[in-house]
């Protein structure tokens, strides 16, 4: 609309349940998933690190067994918080999908972030209850109704339980604005926020799913049972999503412990893997290595990339040398439940480099950061995203979701953008302070914290550094006190002590001063062409 300059979706909105019906999302998607042709002895997950299968009728069995056990022995209420903090495995899906029909607010973190990382996520979210394995139950402060430990013998008899009486969970009732899930995100700027995601806006992230699997459900007889290998983590939006459309979808899940390119490979040749959703990384491990060769790789059909920028050039490659594979680009955020634009629409072709149209049911604008003037096709500024996605705030940060949601719903998401005369998004830079290592997120505020708490450092700024194969990694600028002769290591050592690997400071800079506005507030945009100009002064 060019009057208004907003842009929506090209495509006609789908519609969603009528929003005061109760409805968890857990719901939603089993009552399609058990509309669909799949018979119970299908395989639903699949954890290709010990070769484990778990078919439907068990999952749906173990969902029950869980939710009835939770909420007889561990008397859990509605609205409580459940923290979970595993790798990927079969565990995880059915954990997901007993909390969120009991409308018990689910909250996955990284296993691999540290203890402080954790204390700071749990402050946020005041969970009753956490699942973690014996690797990371550590990590977990002493929580009300205690931490369940996946492997042992204990969470086996929760699943499979011979004394359940009914469907507890036909007796929840959940209502569609309620909380389903806190995920972890430091949104434009800070440290780590908790991001409330209602059961309203997975539902509508689930109906765009639904729809598509219709259409091409339409047009055949029997519709292709994708076979879906999960690269991302299922704590982060994206893997989450795609997990809970999976059961939808009635998909088989394909989930592994610890990630190994090759052993990768071999699972979609083993599996007959369909699809896979990756961050830009993988993609380029896809084009660069010689391993490909070794495997089976026909079955794949599609690579849906999102969650940090693919550049053009590996685009092509990848497109080269898997002509059979259709690359899926996308773009969004937690704060959006994933994917705001995509490629996969059924239009024509998507030019080379753009994050694709915007999905249904999703209005944009791009915003000048300085006039506020909202901007036309082929200009610059900073996006805006509404719809029924976008998340409800912060969890206990008024503050935090007032500067990121306006009064009118819109969500300014912090990276910097223009769409073309025909829809079609790119992204183009980062106007918040995230910096995102293999896709995953840095917020540089919180490695400021911590270098500033060092004794001989003076302070400190963190930025990103352009990296070939992470895209971007932490880069520190360190002003050190008169006297320290503190080194590049010493620097990288004392962060990595504290933090996740992938939050780990990968290159130092010394300097004599931070450039901060007359504000205080650091002059990122600076120390980044700095960085690349290479004016560094150690
Ligand atoms: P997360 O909340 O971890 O998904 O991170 C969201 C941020 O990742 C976005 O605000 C962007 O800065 C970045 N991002 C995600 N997808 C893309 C993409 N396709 N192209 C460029 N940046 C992206």
């Amino acid at each position: 609309c060019y009057e208004t300059r907003t842009y929506s979706c090209l495509r006609p909105p789908i519609p969603l349940p009528p929003p005061n019906q109760p409805l968890s999302v857990a719901e939603f998607c089993l009552s399609i998933f058990s509309s669909s042709s799949t018979d119970g002895a299908t395989a639903f997950a699949v954890n290709s690190t010990t070769g484990q299968t778990l078919a439907y009728s068990q999952f749906v069995s173990q969902v029950r067994s869980l939710a009835y056990s939770l909420k007889k022995q561990y008397s859990l209420s509605q609205n409580d918080v459940a923290f979970v903090l595993c790798p990927s495995s079969l565990h995880v899906p059915v954990i997901y999908f007993a909390l969120l029909s009991l409308g018990i607010i689910v909250s996955p973190a990284n296993p691999l972030s540290s203890n402080s990382e954790i204390a700071h996520q749990i402050q946020l979210s005041k969970p009753v209850i956490a699942f973690a394995t014996s690797q990371s139950s550590h990590k977990i402060p002493s929580l009300k109704h205690g931490t369940i430990i996946l492997d042992s013998p204990e969470f086996l008899s929760l699943l499979t339980r011979s004394d359940i009486d009914d469907d507890i969970t036909k007796r929840v009732k959940v209502n569609q604005s309620d909380t389903a899930a806190i995920l972890y995100s430091s949104g434009t700027t800070g440290r780590v926020k908790g991001v409330i995601m209602t059961h309203r806006n997975l539902i509508a992230m689930m109906a765009v799913i639904h729809h598509y699997n219709t259409i091409e459900a339409a047009g055949c007889d029997k519709p292709p049972r994708h076979v879906t290998f999960f690269t991302v983590p299922l704590f982060h939006v994206f893997g989450f999503f795609m997990l809970l459309g999976s059961v939808l979808s009635a998909e088989t899940v394909v989930l592994t412990e610890r990630f190994v390119f090759a052993e990768m490979l071999g699972a979609v040749e083993k599996y007959k893997v369909t699809v896979m959703p990756v961050s830009p990384p993988l993609v380029l491990s896809f084009v660069k290595s010689d391993l490909t060769k070794k495997y089976d790789l026909s079955s794949l059909q599609a690579v849906g990339c999102g969650g940090a920028p693919l550049g053009q050039e590996v685009a092509q490659l990848f497109n080269k040398k898997f002509p059979n594979v259709l690359l899926v680009k996308g773009y969004g955020l937690t704060e959006t439940g994933g994917g705001a634009t995509t490629t996969a629409g059924p239009e024509e072709a998507a030019p080379s480099g753009t994050a694709g149209r915007l999905s249904e049911n999703m209005e944009a604008k791009i915003v000048d950061p300085v006039t506020g003037e909202t901007l036309p096709p082929g200009q610059r500024g900073e996006l805006w995203l509404r719809g029924p996605v976008v998340m409800k705030g912060y969890v206990g940060d008024e503050k935090a979701t007032a500067e990121t949601l306006d009064s009118e719903g819109w969500l300014k998401t912090g990276d910097i953008c223009y769409f073309d005369s025909e829809g079609f998004l790119y992204v183009v830079d980062r106007l918040k302070e995230l910096i995102k290592y293999k896709a995953y997120q840095v917020p540089p505020a919180e490695l400021e914290q911590l270098l500033n708490s060092h004794p001989e450092i003076a302070d400190a700024a963190v930025i990103p550094y352009p990296d070939e194969e992470a895209g971007q990694i932490p880069m520190a600028y360190v002003v050190r006190n008169p006297g320290s002769r503190l080194s590049e290591a010493q620097v990288m050592d004392f962060i990595a002590k504290q933090v996740a690997p992938y939050k780990k400071i990968r290159r130092v800079a010394f300097i004599d001063s931070i450039p901060k506005s007359p504000a205080g507030k650091i002059l990122r945009r600076e120390l980044v062409n700095r960085s690349t100009s290479g004016g560094l002064s150690k």
